[in-house]
């Protein structure tokens, strides 16, 4: 079995879609699950339509017919019949978006939001599940939360490994190609889940850990893993090979190309990762195995924007050490905030973190009553692996540094 992920950028138009069947053909679908993103930016159009669902807002209905109109558009340009039953499947989507909205009751945000966003993953596998049937690639639509059980986190679901496995084993039957969504789950009372923003790269890991992949290939964009992101540096490098390892630092640290979940699950069971491009298909890419760090060696760059740096100190005369440190990670937790970066000394404890889930002002008030507490919001840590003196320079150049911590192989600076 071989999976394949293609996120929204790779099926954002008609193109796109006859792009995949490209890449399919090219690369044989026999025993392959493809996982599918929402279309180009529809997951973000989703949230906004959460938002004006949730604030009653008088746009709703115009924000849900433009979603609509994009996917009709679509549909347009890919099916020549004028009444094919896609049409059909894809008004019964609507209606169950519509059927949720009006008989809700919950005021929960993150589960509101998880029974809504996901639809954008259904409409994208559905369009492209019937037109693979139409232009006779025989395949199977997969409702992903019928296999991928996580617990009920919602908008960070946790996935429960045996149950997944076994249910996952127990649909996928040798020699078919199978079309799934990316980033969606169930609970076992069947709410669906979510696995994170860009949490598609993660289900395509699942799915190889639970059915033991030959392999599995992210079609991007991109080449592959480049030396930073071609959006932030010029000059960018393909790396031909990282380790699993490197690869986990380096999406860790905030490096977008692969979800930061996705490469445990594989490493365990030794199943080697492709990031390739689903544009020139002649190029190898890079491969994520077990190996060298980092083939060619160069310096490799991570740039996290919107990070916010906290620096702590206690009212009392007590230090920042076990007791303080522990209480505020405790904290930290609960209202999951990111940290991505932290230093202490005997008076104040620094950290560098990501207000995911726009926590912070709940946290910040907490902790107010017990320390004294002073942040700057808005400024970006640079993440170098491998450094070398130059690559350091060219970070630093015309920028203010608030902090710098070195350590074998990697140096990070936080920068306003
Ligand atoms: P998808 O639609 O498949 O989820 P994304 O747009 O989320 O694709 O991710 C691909 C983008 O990730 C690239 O276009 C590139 O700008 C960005 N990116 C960030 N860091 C890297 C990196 N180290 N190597 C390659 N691409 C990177
Ligand atoms: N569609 C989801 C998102 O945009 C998941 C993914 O693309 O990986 O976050
Ligand atoms: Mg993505």
């Amino acid at each position: 079995m071989r999976i394949f992920k293609f996120g929204g950028a790779s099926v954002k138009d008609a193109a796109g879609v006859k792009n995949l069947v490209k890449v399919l053909q090219h690369k044989g679908y026999t025993d392959t699950l493809v996982v599918v993103s929402a279309m180009g930016k529809m997951t973000n159009a989703f949230e906004k339509v959460i938002k004006a669902y949730i604030e009653k807002d008088k746009n709703l209905d115009t924000q849900i017919a433009q979603i609509k109109k994009y996917h009709t558009q679509i549909i347009g340009d890919l099916f020549t019949d004028r009444n094919h039953p896609i049409l059909f499947e894809i008004e019964h989507i609507f209606g169950l978006l519509k059927g949720f909205m009006l008989a809700n009751r919950s005021t929960n945000y993150n589960f509101i939001y998880d029974q809504l966003v996901g639809f954008g993953e259904m409409l994208s596998t559905k369009i492209i599940s019937n037109y693979l049937n139409e232009i006779g690639v025989d395949n199977q639509w997969l409702d992903v939360r019928q296999v991928i059980v996580t617990s009920d986190d919602y908008r960070d679901a946790k996935v429960d490994w045996d149950e997944t496995k076994y249910r996952i084993s127990n649909a996928i039957t040798k020699g078919q190609l199978y079309i799934t969504q990316g980033f969606l789950g169930a609970t076992k009372d069947n709410f669906t889940t979510t696995l994170g923003r860009e949490g598609s790269d993660y289900t395509a890991a699942i799915f190889a850990y639970s059915l033991n992949a030959a392999d599995v290939t992210i079609w991007k964009d991109v080449q592959g893993v480049l030396n930073a992101d071609p959006r932030e540096f010029k000059d960018t490098k393909l790396l031909n090979q990282i380790s699993y390892k490197e690869a986990i630092e380096m999406a860790f640290y905030g490096a977008s190309v692969i979800h930061p979940k996705t490469l445990k699950p594989l490493e365990n069971s030794s199943i080697p990762l492709y990031v390739r491009s689903f544009i020139d298909l002649k190029l190898e890419g890079t491969q994520v195995k077990k190996g060298e760090d980092v083939v060619p060696l160069v310096p490799c760059f991570v740039v996290k924007k919107e990070q916010i740096y906290l620096q702590i100190s206690a009212l009392d005369f007590s230090f920042m050490v076990e007791h303080n440190i522990g209480n505020l990670f405790q904290l930290l937790d609960r209202y999951k905030l990111k940290v991505n970066l932290i230093q202490n000394s005997a008076l104040s404890f620094r950290v560098c973190l990501e207000d995911k889930y726009t926590n912070f002002e709940a946290f910040i008030e907490e902790i107010r009553t017990h320390y004294r507490v002073e942040y700057s919001e808005n400024v970006t840590l640079f993440t170098i692996r491998h450094f070398t003196e130059e690559a350091v320079n060219e970070v630093e150049k015309d920028k203010e540094i608030v902090l710098k911590q070195i350590s074998e192989s990697t140096i990070q600076l936080i920068v306003k």
